[in-house]
């Protein structure tokens, strides 16, 4: 058996995988025939025919519409407008609560805040790292107007029992789809489950425009909504006869005609694409699950999981070796696109030091804030543990892995679990004997 390339033996995967490109040939025609008509943007930001959007966003939203089997498709320059636009459409007042995880990018929670409202942060579970339907309940006050949920990694949160909590206490759900585009949740998609939900279509995700998103719902009076936030909606409502005028206040988060164009092609290949990492997916499920002290992601029944991070947990009382170092030794094979945790909002230094607005504590030490939310550490134990100590993620979306290459990842890790007691150090907190009783 080689010695471990951590130590000086050879790599298993010696060449890297070379990043992944989904842009060809369809959209470089698509993107230029729009540069031929001299119509980049087909927006107005005042009431008429052009309020929403030339003929390139219209059709890309027509057809996600259709993909996804939703009524509404609102399209934006990125999902991070996407998600302030969303909290906006819902009504949300300053001084609201909406439990948010704090297992999810940044903007998440920060769309929260740009309506002065109050990100409260519930527990995930530890099998599908997404927010706890159980802690959500705890979090709930007089004071919660929605939950904000994320379909983090690619495979859907809870969103039934979800909904279900929002029926009881009368709460909208929010749904950041962003890393789960085409993943199965129940009879629909993940991000069409909720009343309002939406994707990226940034450079990093499934499928790209560059920067973009799209938000989708049933609801008409939500879709109305997110479309005047979208344009300048202050200069439009009178006109428009809107008589809801709540958070309709002036933002440009509209989305160019290039991009809309590219994306209509992009949504063309998303089933293959995100099949192809599902196939990824489950082909390294079934090669890594009998490896001692690692526990390969959990897919529920109804689900299916997009992959956009192959993401772990590993015990390093049964390994004998801290996480780091696995990491460490994984990495040294070659294993690419591969970290250790993944990160926690809540202890951001933002709500650390709960500085949003102005420096003295806006809006939390705000009059129209009754509440006490906190961002202690230890608010999210099992999100904190997970990062802390057990979580490793492997970012499948950089690369569009063949069966061969996903062979020569799994052949990486049985090498690596092989030496694992070389691995071991007298630091670690491994519980003496564990490697022996698991190796013979
Ligand atoms: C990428 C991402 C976002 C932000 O999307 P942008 O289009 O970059 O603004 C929000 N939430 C999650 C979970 C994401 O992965």
């Amino acid at each position: 058996m080689a010695e471990l390339a951590l130590f000086g033996g050879p790599r298993t995967i010696a060449e890297p995988f070379p990043p992944y490109n989904s842009i060809g040939r369809d959209e470089i025609d698509a993107a230029q025939a729009v540069l031929e008509s001299g119509n980049l943007s087909g927006f107005f930001g005042s009431w008429g025919d052009r309020f929403l959007g030339g003929p390139k966003v219209q059709e890309f939203e027509r057809a996600w519409a259709e993909r996804f089997g939703v009524r509404h498709a609102v399209s934006v320059n990125s999902w991070t407008s996407g998600l302030i636009a969303a909290v906006g459409a819902i009504g949300v007042e300053p001084g609201d609560e909406v439990i948010v995880t704090p297992w999810t990018m940044c903007a998440t929670a920060t769309a929260i805040l740009v309506w002065n409202a109050i990100p409260v942060f519930a527990d995930i579970e530890s099998e599908t790292f997404n927010l706890d339907p159980a802690a959500v309940e705890r979090a709930i006050s007089p004071r919660t107007k929605a939950i904000m949920v994320a379909d983090i990694f690619g495979h859907s949160a809870d969103i039934p029992a979800l909904m279900e909590l929002a029926r009881r206490y009368n709460l909208r759900v929010i749904e950041d789809a962003a890393q789960a585009p085409g993943a199965q949740a129940g009879s629909k998609l993940a991000g069409t489950n909720g009343h309002v939900g939406g994707y990226s279509l940034n450079y990093h995700k499934h499928i790209h425009t560059g920067e973009g998103g799209m938000c989708v719902t049933n609801d008409p009076a939500i879709a109305e909504r997110l479309q005047l936030i979208r344009n300048h909606g202050e200069a439009v409502v009178a006109k428009k006869g809107v008589e809801n005028i709540s958070n309709i206040l002036g933002f440009n988060f509209r989305l160019g005609e290039i991009e809309a164009a590219i994306g209509i092609e992009q949504l063309k290949k998303l089933p293959g694409l995100v099949e192809m990492r599902y196939k990824t997916g489950l082909r390294l499920n079934e090669a890594l699950r009998d490896l001692p002290g690692l526990q390969v992601p959990v897919i529920r029944r109804g689900c299916t999981h997009a992959f956009y991070i192959y993401a772990f947990t590993v015990d390093s009382d049964i390994t004998g070796i801290p996480r780091e170092r696995l990491v460490e030794a994984l990495q040294a094979e070659g294993v690419p696109w591969l970290y250790s945790g993944y990160q926690n909002v809540h202890l951001l230094p933002m709500f650390q030091k709960k500085i949003a607005y102005g420096a003295r504590g806006f809006p939390w030490t705000s009059d129209v804030y009754k509440g006490f939310a906190r961002y202690d550490k230890g608010i999210c134990p099992t999100a904190e543990r997970l990062h802390d100590r057990e979580l490793v993620c492997l970012q499948l979306c950089q690369h569009w892995y063949t069966d061969d290459e996903t062979d020569r990842v799994i052949e990486a890790f049985r090498k690596v679990w092989k030496h694992l007691d070389k691995l071991q150090q007298p630091a670690v907190s491994a519980k003496p004997g564990s490697l022996r009783t698991l190796y013979g």
